[in-house]
């Protein structure tokens, strides 16, 4: 099979899954000259030829990028984020730009400028956010692997109602250069895949120290994949009470804990553990996550990128007229309650108060991790919703983030591996490990895999 053949049968198989699912912003129609390249030069690398899709919030040298906004809908980079430079060095071959929650912001892809995606399990329900596109389209089969981004829970709650797997490394393992920046002390780039082993492959390519980014690691970036391994013996798992949230489902629950009867079968401890603040994790989350995104979003203007609104009088309302008509009114909410958390007024009560929670709450993380290797529990607290259930109700949205934010808000690397079924639908058990214990989180998943 050429790279050629590959990317053709790829992009075939989009175009007759798509008026369905509606996974993908843009298709990129340079795919099979890049496929074509790599057949004429050779094995570039470890991806050689391999189409992997590209959730919309990463830019693309030359490919339409609009962060599924209105205001960047015309976006056209002029450069590469670093992830991409490293799939490119890699062989790897860019298929598309994927559907997302506008600027990440969401989880079910309906605040997209550009329409819901649609859960490929059933499609009256959604497939998750923010990173719901490029999940959509590694569960359908039009990918094998596909980037997303997870600042509060976009790569692992996807994954969990797609039933696939998805991995967020620890904060600073993945140079966050080029990605379009929601909440920067969140943010990570990570990997969606219907198989741990290809994830694991994918990682150590976009893996590594930056110069363009200064938070990005300096720590070595170990080969994933060839690593592997499936012995849990001796490894200790705690269990924190607080994830049996009241409400999750019961269905969620029971598969959740077969997966944890099926570790202690392989040898792993499995206790349980307690995190108190874990009770004030979405409003610290909601807090800061608003404020870093009312200031990086200050940037869209009218003048420098996008969307620009017509027939102003002055560059006053041009300013204001084109964020009126460009952002969402998802993304809205969130520049007010952030400029608002970050006013002098507010700013003690609310911004430096879910600061001091999240320090905290970070201990007591740390501390858990101290005694044990890994934390599990569910990804998320029920299978996918209905399109259209949660849209109007934006707290019912946030709560549902409860059980994935806490592995941002400590910059831990966590993962989401598929569990059973409720309802027919996929569960996924959470995976979260030490600081750079990547290894260890694949490895939890590649043993119940
Ligand atoms: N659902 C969360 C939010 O809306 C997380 C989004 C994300 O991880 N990008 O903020």
């Amino acid at each position: 099979l050429t790279a050629e053949d590959l990317t053709n049968q790829t992009l075939s198989d989009i175009n007759s899954k798509e008026d369905k699912l509606n996974t993908f912003i843009t298709v990129n129609d340079k795919a099979i000259d890049t496929a074509k390249k790599i057949d004429e030069d050779g094995i570039r690398g470890p991806l050689s030829g391999i189409p992997i899709a590209i959730k919309d919030n990463i830019v693309t040298n030359g490919l339409k990028t609009t962060a599924a906004s209105k205001i960047l809908y015309n976006f056209m980079p002029v450069y590469n984020a670093t992830v991409m430079d490293k799939l490119d060095k890699a062989g790897a071959i860019d298929i598309g730009k994927t559907n997302l929650d506008e600027f990440a912001m969401g989880s079910s892809t309906e605040t997209s400028y550009f329409g819901t995606s649609v859960n490929p399990w059933d499609f009256s329900r959604v497939p998750g956010g923010s990173s719901g596109g490029s999940a959509a389209a590694v569960a359908s089969g039009e990918v094998i692997a596909a980037l997303g981004t997870d600042t509060g829970g976009s790569i692992r709650q996807p994954a969990a109602f797609n039933g696939i797997f998805g991995i967020k490394p620890t904060y600073g393992r993945v140079s966050r250069w080029g990605v379009i920046a929601f909440a920067s002390s969140l943010d990570q780039v990570g990997v969606m895949s219907k198989r741990v082993e290809d994830s694991a492959k994918v990682l150590s390519v976009i893996s590594g120290h930056d110069d363009h980014d200064s938070t990005s690691s300096a720590k070595e970036v170990p080969d994933y994949q060839a690593n592997l391994n499936k012995d849990m013996s001796g490894v200790k798992i705690a269990v924190p009470k607080e994830f049996w949230q009241e409400g999750t489902h019961k269905d969620v629950l029971e598969n959740v804990n077969k997966a944890l009867d099926a570790y202690k079968k392989m040898g792993a401890t499995v206790e349980e553990v307690s995190l108190p603040t874990l009770k004030h994790a979405v409003e610290v989350y909601y807090v800061l996550a608003s404020s870093e995104a009312s200031s990086n979003l200050q940037r869209y203007d009218g003048v420098r990128y996008g969307y620009r609104a017509k027939d102003v009088k002055n560059i006053n309302d041009l300013f204001v007229n084109s964020r009126s008509e460009g952002f969402g009114d998802e993304v809205k909410r969130r520049i007010m309650l952030g400029t608002f958390a970050l006013s002098a007024g507010a700013y003690d009560a609310y911004f430096k108060k879910a600061a001091e929670v999240r320090t905290i709450f970070i201990k007591e993380m740390t501390d858990v991790l101290k005694d044990y290797d890994l934390i599990m529990g569910p990804s998320t607290t029920t299978p996918a919703f209905k399109i259209g259930e949660k849209v109007d109700d934006p707290l019912a949205m946030y709560m549902n983030d409860i059980l994935t934010i806490p592995a941002n808000l400590a910059g831990l690397p966590a993962a989401s591996v598929p569990a059973g079924l409720a309802e027919g639908l996929p569960v996924g058990l959470q995976i979260i490990g030490k600081p750079f214990a990547e290894q260890d989180v694949l490895n939890a998943a590649y043993a119940l895999q």
